[in-house]
């Protein structure tokens, strides 16, 4: 693959990086602090401002391979910029969006497709938890009535939940995956209150309870005859994490960079200490190594290579361990002023366990990568 950026690619990339102006980044470090509706004005108003660039819908047409690199480098800077807005904006545009996009009919999802590509829409993706102790089965089942689907079903967490204008929820007809597409007016849908969470506190997340859900034909995709949405939904979810580690790695080595130079102990600037400057050289490494993991695997998601489930598992659980690490490293450069709240390593830190626990978790992918290579790939 071609690492290089085209003149196409740098001009997107500047584009979106001018988003996010000083104005800009104190409102989305607001978010963590605000209510509902401040947060989905927000979070509405950047996913507006991302549609003009052309984000949302990149990498969805017919050239989605050729257009990889280039939404990678828009996503690293929404990513650098802000976590919770990354993690909010892409799931909405490419779980969400790219799930209805790849698994609809077109006639079903255009009235929706098109206002979510103008950022007009707020969207969650429910991937549904297993029912009781039964490995492949579905907590959400449904069954036909006339031209409906009667869904019942339970997820405890749903990113985007309490601002979502569409909710996409995978659960099981007669066996057989489904995607419901219910929205939070709809008689028995219960979006839970917003959760309290250790870290992206600017993404809004909340339990989901569905309860004889009344949804027409046309606003259920499949079911299907295998798992595949579902796998690429998983797939695309682990890589939307892996470049937000990476994104949270440059925003807390920055962060602890600055410290090294500006902050004086003792009349010395701390950066001057080996004991400093190796953490610093081992945090560059980390978040260069992830970076490039994640440009690989992307490409490799693109061009449908043999090896890219195995891969997109690799990047996710390095670039979660090395996004611990390196935001645990800042913190300790940075020390007393990043261990204040609010401040960017203290987030950063905060932020970086999720990584390893959403999605798929760094042991379920090990045993997946660990299963691949002895099954079917040669070293
Ligand atoms: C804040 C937040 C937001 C979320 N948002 C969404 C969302 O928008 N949409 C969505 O679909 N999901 C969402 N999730 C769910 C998330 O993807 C799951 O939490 C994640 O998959 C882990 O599931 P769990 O907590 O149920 O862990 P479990 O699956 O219960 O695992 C618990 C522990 O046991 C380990 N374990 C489990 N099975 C095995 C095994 N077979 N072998 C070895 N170890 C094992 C795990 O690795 C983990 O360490 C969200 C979660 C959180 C916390």
């Amino acid at each position: 693959m071609n690492f290089d950026w085209t003149a196409e690619d740098l001009d997107f990339k500047s584009r979106v990086a001018a988003l996010f102006d000083s104005e800009s980044v104190t409102a989305l470090e607001g978010l963590e602090r605000a209510e509902l509706p401040e947060l989905k004005a927000t979070t509405g108003m950047f996913l507006r401002r991302l549609s003009e660039t052309g984000y949302l819908s990149l990498g969805m047409g017919p050239e989605a391979a050729s257009e990889t690199l280039r939404l990678m480098a828009g996503q690293e800077e929404v990513a650098l910029f802000s976590g919770s807005l990354f993690l909010a904006v892409e799931t909405t545009a490419r779980l969400f969006g790219g799930l209805l996009k790849g698994f609809g009919e077109p006639e079903q999802v255009r009235d929706i497709l098109e206002p979510l590509f103008r950022g007009e829409i707020v969207a969650a993706v429910a991937m549904s938890e297993p029912a009781g102790n039964e490995p492949g089965t579905s907590r959400t089942s449904a069954r036909e009535d006339g031209d409906s689907f009667v869904v019942n079903g339970r997820k405890s967490f749903a990113s985007n939940g309490p601002i979502a204008d569409y909710i996409a929820v995978t659960g099981e007809v007669d066996g057989l995956l489904a995607v419901f597409l219910v929205e939070p007016r709809m008689e028995g849908v219960a979006v839970g209150t917003r959760l309290q969470t250790l870290g992206y506190n600017g993404v809004a997340v909340s339990s989901l309870d569905l309860t004889a859900v009344r949804v027409p034909r046309s606003r259920v995709l499949g079911p299907f005859r295998d798992a595949k949405p579902l796998e690429w939904l998983r797939q695309i979810d682990n890589l939307v994490l892996s470049v937000a580690s990476v994104g949270l790695m440059h925003r807390t080595l920055a962060e602890a960079r600055r410290h090294a130079s500006g902050h004086v102990r003792d009349g010395k600037a701390v950066g001057k200490h080996q004991e400093v400057r190796f953490k610093l050289a081992e945090m560059l490494t980390l978040a260069q190594t992830a970076q490039l993991l994640a440009y690989r695997t992307a490409w490799l998601h693109a061009t449908a290579a043999d090896e890219a489930p195995t891969l997109i598992h690799c990047a996710k659980v390095f670039s979660a361990e090395a996004s611990e690490r390196v935001a645990s490293l800042a913190m300790q450069i940075a020390a007393g002023d990043a261990y204040v709240s609010g401040n960017v390593v203290e987030r950063g830190y905060r932020d970086a366990k999720y990584a390893a626990i959403a999605g798929t978790t760094s042991e379920l992918a090990r045993m997946s990568i660990a299963q691949d290579l002895l099954n079917l790939h040669r070293v």
